[in-house]
């Protein structure tokens, strides 16, 4: 039938190698990553931005502490991307919601814009545009796990450069193929950096920090955070591969389209390895977590990023990484037919 053979097909393409003249696509793919970062300039008014929130909201609250997360401070954003931002305060008589409220009120009486408190959301946030950057953000309320992760993305970033330029341009792929929106069924942009990074760990460009002796630590919700970071230190580690970005690119796509065992596989950066969906009890549905690509969060480990992925987002996705490794392997333009819109 039709699955054996479709089955056959990945099995060869498995060991397929890559074409002989891949690194000449690399400048080409290179100038794409750099018209993505953010200037100086924008990076500067972010921490304005951060300054000036702070001050106010501290007025109100002195102990409370405002935090970038997300692609502003994971060394993954993309310029002009909207601002994430996370008060952790400890304050026992006021829901996350009643919080939420009276920041909506705090920020309109500091002249802010467009202030829209989204209070029944899954993660309750208040959304503001700050008229003298420009800028939007989300403020949400003691989600401290995606601070701690934020900065173990950003370490990851600073060990080895292709990690930037690798999850750049994966990112810059999925928004324009239309399989970056978690709503719709496909991944969030956390999960493709930690696909990335992953990938670097098995090429041995990037170590597992997490099962290095821990330089720092921090307890979360009850789950431990350890990992070392001290990632100065390390910024030679991948220097003995030479891979460029365009054969990274190849090595991902070709990972996923063609490697990668749907049935058996869990990728996990916390280990550093793959590891069996029989282990983690990953092999039914369970409520509405199908399991269908899984990928470990590396400190929530009970938490699936592929859990989103249903029956008929699975297809498209598998589709669109075929896609992309048959174009690179394939085309003789790869850096402009890769990111052809949807
Ligand atoms: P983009 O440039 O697309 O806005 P982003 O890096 O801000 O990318 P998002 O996927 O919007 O990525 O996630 C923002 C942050 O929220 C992440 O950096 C991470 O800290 C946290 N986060 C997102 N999804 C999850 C998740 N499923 N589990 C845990 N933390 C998550
Ligand atoms: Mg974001």
């Amino acid at each position: 039938g039709h699955h054996v053979s479709s089955q056959r097909i990945r099995f060869q393409r498995r060991n397929r190698p890559c074409r002989y003249d891949i690194d000449r696509f690399t400048p080409n793919f290179l100038s794409i990553f750099e018209s993505l970062v953010p200037s100086e300039e924008e990076i500067a008014n972010q921490k304005q931005l951060l300054t000036s929130l702070s001050r106010l909201i501290n007025t109100e609250w002195p102990n409370s502490k405002l935090y970038l997360y997300g692609s502003c401070a994971n060394s993954f954003g993309f310029s002009n991307s909207d601002i994430d931002l996370c008060l952790s305060i400890d304050n026992k008589e006021m829901s996350k919601v009643d919080i939420i409220l009276k920041l909506a009120d705090i920020f309109q009486a500091g002249n802010l814009q467009n202030i829209q408190p989204l209070t029944r959301a899954r993660v309750p946030i208040v959304k503001l545009m700050d008229p003298k950057t420009g800028l939007s953000c989300d403020i949400c309320v003691n989600n401290l796990l995606a601070v701690v992760n934020t900065k173990l993305l950003r370490d990851y970033g600073q060990i080895d450069k292709r990690l930037q330029q690798l999850a750049f341009i994966v990112k810059h792929w999925a928004k324009t193929r239309r399989v970056n929106e978690t709503y719709q069924g496909t991944l969030s942009s956390y999960a493709y950096v930690i696909m990335c990074i992953h990938l670097l760990q098995l090429r041995r460009i990037l170590p597992c920090l997490q099962e290095m002796e821990a330089t720092y630590y921090v307890k979360v919700e009850e789950i431990n955070c350890a990992y070392f970071d001290q990632v100065d230190k390390l910024n030679n580690y991948g220097a003995h591969n030479r891979d460029t970005v365009s054969r990274l690119l190849w090595s991902f796509f070709h990972y996923w389209a063609y490697e990668h065992d749907y049935t058996r596989d869990v990728i996990s950066i916390r280990t550093g390895r793959i590891i069996s969906k029989e282990r983690k009890d990953w092999t039914r549905r369970v409520g509405n977590d199908r399991h269908l690509i899984c990928i470990e969060d590396p400190f929530e480990i009970s938490h699936d990023l592929g859990r989103v992925v249903d029956k008929f987002t699975i297809k498209i996705l598998r589709e669109e990484f075929e896609r992309a490794a048959n174009i690179l392997q394939f085309d003789p333009n790869p850096s402009v037919t890769l990111f052809e819109p949807y």
